[in-house]
């Protein structure tokens, strides 16, 4: 198998970035580097932050275990998703995991597990869904890696809704119905998807979600859709309507 340009390898470092700033890697970037990928001292990576857009980094030290990048120049500029959270009640651990690596790749700038009255899911390891957003940012290109938040009580988030967010609220009882995302109303205003549990909403919630200020219920189309499924197609549709697919 060839292997890829290194320049092509995107590593995400939690620290300032800029000409002249010299990198330590954790280990697990190192063997990532050096075991796996096979770079040695010379070559050339891309490094993000988060904050500061891209750079070029050159490996200057290559141990199994450890490693030092000096970064150059600039290579692109900080480019943040739109302001959309992505709401979903947590599901079986893999389905959960896509999720999360789905909202990245679709250009969500926050992930909300939230827990609704019919959640059932494994606990969740929070540690971990940020590490797969990490990961997603760095295979997809992207230049800011979402965060994903703690779980928390859909009620809760619900008692303390900015009044400035619109919901896109994807409502499983309207499966069949015209219920579409309006095109492009409130591009310039922050959104949330909310996606249910395999069991849905219950009727209480779906009460008061429909009732909400800036809610949207919406339909994705004539068949129920498993809520991983869901959380795709909802990104799909919203980026399309009102985000940065236009
Ligand atoms: N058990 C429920 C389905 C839940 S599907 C039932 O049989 O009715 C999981 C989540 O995906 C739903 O809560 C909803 O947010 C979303 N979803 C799935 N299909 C949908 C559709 N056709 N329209 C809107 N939302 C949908």
């Amino acid at each position: 198998m060839e292997r890829p340009l290194a320049a092509k390898i995107r590593l995400y470092v939690d620290q300032p970035l800029g000409p002249g700033q010299s990198v330590a890697l954790t280990q697990p970037q190192a063997h990532y580097l050096f075991a796996v990928m096979r770079l040695s001292e010379g070559a050339t990576v891309t490094l993000f932050n988060g904050r500061e857009g891209a750079f070029a980094a050159t490996v200057t030290r290559a141990d199994k275990r450890k490693g030092t990048l000096a970064v150059g120049e600039q290579t692109a500029p900080l480019q943040p998703p739109p302001d959309l959270w992505l709401m979903f009640a947590p599901i079986k651990k893999a389905r959960t995991d896509f999720i999360v690596e789905k909202a990245v790749e679709m250009g969500a700038a926050r992930i909300v597990p939230v827990h609704t009255d019919f959640t059932n899911a494994e606990r969740i390891r929070h540690d971990r869904l940020q590490a797969h957003a990490i990961e997603a940012a760095e295979q997809c290109g992207a230049t800011m890696v979402p965060e994903v938040t703690q779980i928390a009580r859909l009620g809760a988030l619900l008692d303390d809704w900015p009044g400035d967010r619109r919901l896109m609220f994807c409502d499983e009882a309207l499966a069949g119905t015209a219920a579409p995302l309006p095109d492009t109303v409130g591009a310039a205003d922050p959104w949330a998807i909310l996606i249910g549990p395999e069991g849905g909403f219950s009727d209480s919630e779906r009460v008061r979600l429909s009732q909400m200020a800036g809610s949207h219920p919406v339909s994705l189309g004539p068949r129920i859709l498993r809520a991983d499924t869901a959380a795709v197609a909802a990104l799909t549709l919203w980026q399309l309507r009102i985000g940065d697919w236009r």
